[in-house]
């Protein structure tokens, strides 16, 4: 019997346009397929609650989607380099593969790994899985990364185009190595006491086959008016993919050619071609995949994004000493703000936000509540089903100011004047904040207009330490 091929799954959980599966398939031997939950290797980041949440219905469904193809999903826990190093003394593995990983601490546990899988003379293949521009392929004139979204992406859409998907293998050699996995539930991702996730189960269906029902319904009903519709909380107008695309249960291979293939059959006046308004819909979608691919490119080259200022000189911005009242009322959705508090409260219920209402929250907090973007981002991190290792962080430097091709530190939201043009007839906030027009609901619990003098007065300090 040859000997078996291993292949790791990481933040690929998926069958289809699956590079390292499919390679390993090719092989013709029996293929291993492993899931390392890894809370031991250094510096890797502890998943938030409702990333554990969606982790778990997503091996459930991988698993599912192996076994219709003949073999199983080993679940393995502990520091991934010595899990993986004992499952090919295990199994006799001669071969490893599996797709690329772009965080600081995860190219550490992979590299190490690959060499020393090298040394003891296995085939170690690595490949091309999550993002569509790796992130030292692209780079500007001078040979460095970028730090500007809009050249960054008119890069990218210079460069060779996004290959098309790989189709899901035929059927897998069916004589798997026994190997001992782990029962799913014995890693506790689930939340018990209390179960706070009934929300999070009304809202999604983790794993492939929900994401491609998302992706289909986003392309039939809301891709023509994406471009119009996206800033409008009440309206179901995105496609919600991000939790998926953050788990690879979809590869951004297979939305990119979706959206780049639909084409409309008929503009509003009955004749065949593309309306106006569609392309632009098109492009300006495509464009906010370009936004993840940025973010993760900022990442590669700045690991620790979570924890330091992208902008160095935001290390002297004052931050008044943590009011954890004020947190928390943020945290909970009762700062007497109704924007805010629909956000916050959409977020604890269905581990999402709408982006403009992120954008919102994460100002108030920042620039309103004067609290450090880094605690915003851990409560996002915890909560959101999509908390992502480069997209969070860098959006809420982004918001904050001091992050790469950041907003202005200057420019606060007024989350008011946010509410009239976003949520005009406040369907958003009414569904979140039923209250808000009685007396029940609280004054906002700062001034608005105090508030930001004082973030403006701390922005000060920064631009003199430039
Ligand atoms: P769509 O509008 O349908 O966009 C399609 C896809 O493009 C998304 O699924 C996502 O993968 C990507 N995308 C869109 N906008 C952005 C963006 N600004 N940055 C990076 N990728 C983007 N997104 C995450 O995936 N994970 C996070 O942890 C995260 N944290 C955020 C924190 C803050 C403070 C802010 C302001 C934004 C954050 N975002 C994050 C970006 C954005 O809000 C979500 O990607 C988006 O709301 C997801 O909804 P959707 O899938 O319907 O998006």
């Amino acid at each position: 019997m040859p000997a078996p091929t291993i292949v790791w799954f990481r933040d690929d959980l998926r069958v289809g346009d699956h590079p390292a599966l499919a390679a390993a398939a090719e092989r013709g031997a029996p293929v291993v397929c492993v899931f390392v939950l890894d809370e031991e290797s250094p510096g890797i980041r502890p998943l938030g609650g409702a990333a554990r949440w969606w982790l778990h219905g997503s091996l459930e469904a991988l698993r599912a989607d192996l076994e219709a193809l003949g073999t199983t999903l080993v679940l393995r826990r502990g520091a991934a380099g010595r899990v993986i190093r004992s499952l090919v003394s295990e199994t006799g593995a001669d071969a490893v593969f599996w797709n690329r990983r772009y965080g600081g601490p995860e190219r550490e546990v992979d590299t190490e790994l690959k060499s020393a899988l090298g040394d003891d003379g296995l085939e170690v293949k690595s490949f091309a899985g999550n993002l569509l521009f790796e992130p030292w392929t692209i780079r500007t004139g001078q040979g460095t990364p970028y730090s500007v979204f809009t050249p960054f992406w008119r890069a990218c859409l210079a460069a060779p185009e996004a290959r098309h998907p790989l189709a899901v293998p035929d059927g897998l050699d069916a004589h798997v190595p026994d190997a001992a996995s782990d029962d799913l539930d014995s890693w506790h991702l689930l939340p018990t006491r209390p179960d706070w996730a009934a929300g999070l189960r009304e809202t999604w269906t983790p794993g492939s086959e929900g994401a491609h029902d998302r992706l289909e319904t986003f392309l039939d009903e809301r891709l023509g008016d994406y471009d119009g519709h996206r800033d409008r909380p009440a309206i179901d107008a995105t496609s919600r993919l991000s939790p998926h695309l953050r788990w690879g249960e979809i590869s951004p291979f297979e939305v990119w050619n979706a959206v780049r293939e639909r084409r409309s059959t008929g503009g509003a006046d009955g004749r065949r071609g593309e309306a106006t308004g569609e392309a632009t819909s098109r492009a300006r979608f495509l464009a906010e995949l370009g936004w993840r691919e940025f973010a993760w490119h900022v990442l590669f080259h700045a690991p620790d994004l979570a924890t330091s200022n992208w902008r160095a000189e935001f290390d002297a911005f004052p931050w008044p000493r943590l009011h954890p009242t004020a947190l928390r009322a943020w945290e909970e959705g009762r700062t007497g703000v109704p924007i805010v508090d629909a956000g916050m409260r959409e977020l604890w219920r269905t581990g999402s936000m709408h982006n403009r209402v992120r954008m919102v929250t994460a100002s108030f907090l920042t620039k309103n509540l004067l609290i450090d973007w880094r605690r915003g981002e851990q409560w996002f991190w915890d909560t959101l089903v999509d908390a992502d290792a480069a997209a969070n962080p860098f959006n809420w430097q982004w918001v904050a100011g001091s992050g790469a091709d950041a907003a202005p530190y200057f420019r606060v939201f007024n989350p008011l004047l946010q509410a009239k043009k976003f949520d005009p007839d406040g369907a958003y906030v009414h569904r979140w904040v039923p209250e808000v027009d009685t007396e029940e609901y609280p004054e906002p619990i700062v001034d608005l207009g105090e508030s930001r003098e004082a973030a403006l007065a701390g922005y000060q300090t920064v631009k003199s330490a430039i």
